[in-house]
């Protein structure tokens, strides 16, 4: 098994959980873009939308709702983004499907995902289990 979100849903690989269900868990994203910065990652393997089956697609949306309303009240965020890149040449790195959740405030002078933040291991610690409490 050498893909590394199948690895964190395994939990050989260690990730600062911040939601998990059935279907899907949710972890902050080790880069982060902005502050919240989070990656929603169905159980199941799939390299990107055209393999993911209809129902883990749908799971992974319902689980993506519920991550956006944590991180909406307890960030008080004012907005957030939601991308999903499939395939190199649209910035995919790991290929096992995944959502990116961007919580956006007023003013905060706009996010992208070619912004790379600093791996801070402290503060994502302790930004997962705010999250997850
Ligand atoms: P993408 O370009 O859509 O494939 O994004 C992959 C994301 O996974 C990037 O934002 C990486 O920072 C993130 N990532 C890679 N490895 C890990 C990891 N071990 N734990 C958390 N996030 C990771
Ligand atoms: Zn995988």
């Amino acid at each position: 098994m050498d893909c590394i979100f199948c690895q964190i849903v395994a939990g050989t690989v260690p990730s600062y959980r911040v939601y998990e269900d059935e279907h899907a868990i949710a972890f902050l994203d080790i880069a982060p873009s902005c502050h919240g910065h989070t990656l929603v990652v169905p159980l199941q393997h799939a390299a990107e939308l055209d393999d993911i089956t209809a129902g883990d697609l749908a799971m992974t949306a319902q689980a993506t709702q519920a991550v956006a309303r944590i991180l909406r009240s307890k960030l008080q965020a004012d907005g957030l983004n939601v991308q999903q890149n499939n395939g190199a040449a649209a910035g995919q790195l790991v290929f096992h499907y995944h959502v990116h959740l961007l919580p956006r405030w007023s003013n905060d002078g706009g996010v992208s995902l070619h912004r790379r933040g600093e791996t801070n291991h402290a503060e994502l610690a302790e930004l997962a289990a705010f999250l997850k409490s």
